[in-house]
């Protein structure tokens, strides 16, 4: 008889030891189902249990595992990835298998498990559960088991709901084999740049041998043109490549171009596509028969058998860093995949982390360059306009100097972009009357003003409510005002402006999907469009030859909050969306309203001397002992009971353990005290890097009892102070 350990999915026990019945195969990452009490749970056989040894179960005792004789086996690199994800960020590594597994039903066969979506009939007997599970499954399909788990209800109301009628059997989705992508397609001319630059790529796929790379050029140098070409010899040689994107809004330009180069469409992996297909396209991977996968950061757990290449575009992104569940950072996961898959690793960016060009300097990653646009295109001239010297007119935003830079780019027939990272009307609405301000009831944070909805929303929470006549407080009609600008607000402004020019917004509220990104891709390039305004969703990856000036209206907005990324964050974004000026034959400007133009950020961008602020942020970090000389982890704290939260924030700090080179700082209410309902309190740890932080805050939080109402989340190199 075997023993095995078990890594057991959606279970607080993570790992239990089974057996193994006589003639039954189940070496280490195969794919089981094991009992647990009188539930039948799915797991995989592990290589070792969580501690040392079995876990004392004796053998007699043990219950038998039975093989899922339909799902692939979970490769030996991904292990090890799971492994280490769940110690270095010390989270349960059934979450984290979760994430390799994303899609249970997608390990059996797809006939066996019909999918439901909602019927158009109106329900005779609504109960709460049924309304609730109706709104969150709205227009998606799925398993009984998927539709649950989104809608967050028992199985018995999805039952119930297929009983009468309110569910139907959905339409199988059509089965499509992709031909294989086409190494020789369409491969481009290259310049003699660029081809030095692909021929180190490709040599470091043919080597197969892990290999961090990272491909530093500036925007429109042919980035992606170069790593395409590592893409093409990872095909050549049979190999499966990962391409990471920091935005799903990204995916529509990108698969256009992926096209044209290697003739079919890259499966796609994120988190908002159908459940069929995402059953289908995990398999294809398993098996080896998609090549190629571009998706989010949720791809990099995906069970590629044989991987060639990871490749991450944007790779300075902060969207990398997952902030809640399992707080990985998907650019230092795609390098540790690398390493266990023994692959090449290209860490694609314009503005590379600060954290990527102290690893180059220390030898670690190797850095190839792109120093000059493609076609040459030249960079764009950047100045900076002082608010104080020349202001906008009051009630208005935009300065005079941009006003005329914009009439004479109209003027010419050329095309705008106005970037604020602001969704909305306004970030705040105020009684003038009173004073009182909209806040919402389930966060500390003010309701923003979407005008062209006319509602007020939480952009934490996403509580939504109409906006009021009245004052809530004081009850006065007509009181109410918007303070501050948000992108529709400097859109009206634009209009206002240049009444002929056709002004379009581009957020995540108006390019809420990849079809509605694709149509305002296309009228960018028809010219129908004159004047942009937009969020960072518009400042990546987008090629339009005829835009030709860009305005940054607020370029002090990043630098608030003040965490230790806060100059890096806006000098990443404001050069980045600086790069979408001038990209074709026609030379672009840009220019960036501030108060304070002396700021090092805004030095930076106006001499274009970026090591000289890298040197000074780098110097700066070093000095703190901050990332990534030094190691932040965050212990949040929260409860629907302020009292609680307080409590238990405080005997997490009474049982710190006193560690020498390791810091503890609070507890202190979180900025964001208030979320989703949720008191939030918050402590820092700072350590050196000699110490081993992680295992010292398990044990730690190890011996504190958290009460049930409580959750107690860790974030190792948290991103966010809030
Ligand atoms: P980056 O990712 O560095 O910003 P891109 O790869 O998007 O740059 O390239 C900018 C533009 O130049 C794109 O439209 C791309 O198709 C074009 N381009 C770059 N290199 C070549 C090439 N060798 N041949 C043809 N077009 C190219
Ligand atoms: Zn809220």
């Amino acid at each position: 008889m075997t023993r095995v350990p078990v890594l057991l999915l959606n279970s607080g026990i993570a790992m239990l030891d089974y057996r193994v019945p006589p003639g039954v195969c189940a070496p280490a990452g195969t794919v089981v189902r094991v009992p647990i009490g009188p539930r039948q749970v799915v797991g995989v056989v592990w290589d070792h249990g969580l501690g040392d040894g079995d876990d004392g179960l004796d053998e007699n005792k043990l219950r038998p595992v039975q093989v899922l004789a339909d799902a692939p086996l979970i490769p030996p690199p991904l292990r090890r990835l799971i492994d280490w994800t769940s110690d270095y960020y010390v989270a349960n590594p059934a979450a984290v298998l979760k994430m390799a597994i994303p899609v249970m039903d997608a390990l059996l066969r797809d006939a066996e498990v019909p999918e439901y979506q909602l019927s158009a009939i109106e329900p005779a007997r609504m109960t709460e559960g049924r309304l609730q599970a109706m709104a969150a499954i709205g227009d998606h399909s799925g398993t009984v088991r998927e539709l649950m788990m989104r809608a967050n209800v028992s199985e018995a109301v999805i039952r119930g709901m297929i009983k009468t009628g309110l569910l139907i059997v959905a339409d199988p989705m059509p089965e499509h084999a992709l031909p294989p992508p086409d190494p020789d397609f369409g491969a481009p001319q290259l310049s003699a740049e660029q081809q030095v630059v692909a021929s180190e790529l490709v040599a470091a796929v043919t080597a197969r041998k892990f290999a961090p790379l990272v491909l530093h050029g500036v925007t429109g140098s042919g980035k992606t043109e170069a790593y395409f070409e590592a893409v093409a010899a990872a095909l050549r040689a049979g190999r499966q490549v990962m391409i990471l994107l920091p935005e799903i809004a990204l995916t529509e330009p990108f698969v256009d171009r992926f096209v044209a180069r290697f003739g079919v469409e890259p499966a796609v992996w994120h988190s908002d596509m159908r459940y069929a297909e995402r059953r289908r396209t995990w398999r294809a991977i398993a098996s080896g028969r998609t090549q190629v996968v571009m998706g989010a950061r949720s791809a990099l757990y995906l069970p590629f058998p044989a991987l060639g290449l990871i490749v991450v575009d944007e790779a300075h992104e902060m969207s990398f860093k997952q902030q809640d569940g399992v707080t990985y950072h998907a650019r230092d996961v795609a390098v540790m995949r690398a390493r266990m898959e023994d692959c090449p690793v290209i860490l694609a960016s314009a503005t590379p982390a600060l954290e990527t060009r102290v690893q180059v300097a220390k030898g670690h990653y190797r850095q190839l360059e792109l120093p000059s646009r493609f076609g040459g295109a030249t960079m764009p001239d950047i100045a900076a306009i002082d608010l104080l010297q020349d202001p906008p007119v009051r009630g208005t935003w935009l300065a005079p100097t941009l006003v005329r830079a914009m009439e004479e780019t109209l003027g010419r027939g050329e095309q705008v972009l106005l970037f604020l990272n602001r969704r909305g009307y306004a970030p705040l609405t105020l009684c003038r009357h009173c004073g009182h301000r909209c806040q919402c009831p389930n966060c500390s944070a003010w309701m923003v003003e979407h005008r062209r909805t006319h509602r007020l929303l939480c952009h934490h929470c996403g509580h939504v409510e109409m906006v009021p006549q009245h004052c809530p407080e004081c009850g006065e009609v007509d009181q109410l005002v918007a303070c501050g600008p948000g992108v529709e607000r400097i859109a009206e402004e634009a209009e206002r402006l240049f009444p002929d020019a056709k002004v379009v917004q581009a957020t995540s509220d108006t390019l809420s999907s990849p079809a509605k990104a694709q149509a305002f891709v296309h009228r960018m390039e028809s010219g129908e469009i004159d004047i942009v305004v937009g969020t960072q969703l518009i400042t990546k990856g987008y090629h339009f030859p005829e835009l030709t000036l860009v305005g940054v209206v607020d370029a002090d907005l990043g630098l608030q909050g003040g965490d230790l990324r806060a100059a890096e964050r806006s000098f990443q974004q404001i050069a980045q969306v600086a790069g979408r000026a001038g990209r074709g034959s026609k030379p672009g400007r840009v220019f960036v309203q501030t108060h304070d133009p002396q700021a090092s950020v805004i030095r930076a961008l106006v001499s274009g001397d970026e090591h000289r602020f890298y040197r000074e942020e780098t110097e700066m970090r070093r000095l703190a002992g901050a990332p990534p000389f030094g190691r932040f982890v965050a212990i949040i704290i929260s409860s629907e009971e302020a009292d609680e939260a307080t409590a238990v924030a405080k005997s997490i700090a009474r049982a710190a353990p006193h560690v020498p080179g390791m810091q503890v700082f609070g507890p202190a209410p979180a900025p964001l005290a208030k979320l989703r309902a949720r008191y939030r309190h918050r402590l820092l740890v700072h350590a050196e890097r000699s110490v081993p932080v992680q295992r010292v805050v398990r044990e730690w939080l190890g011996r504190v009892r958290i009460p049930k109402g409580c959750r107690v989340g860790v974030d190792v190199d948290p991103y966010s102070f809030m």
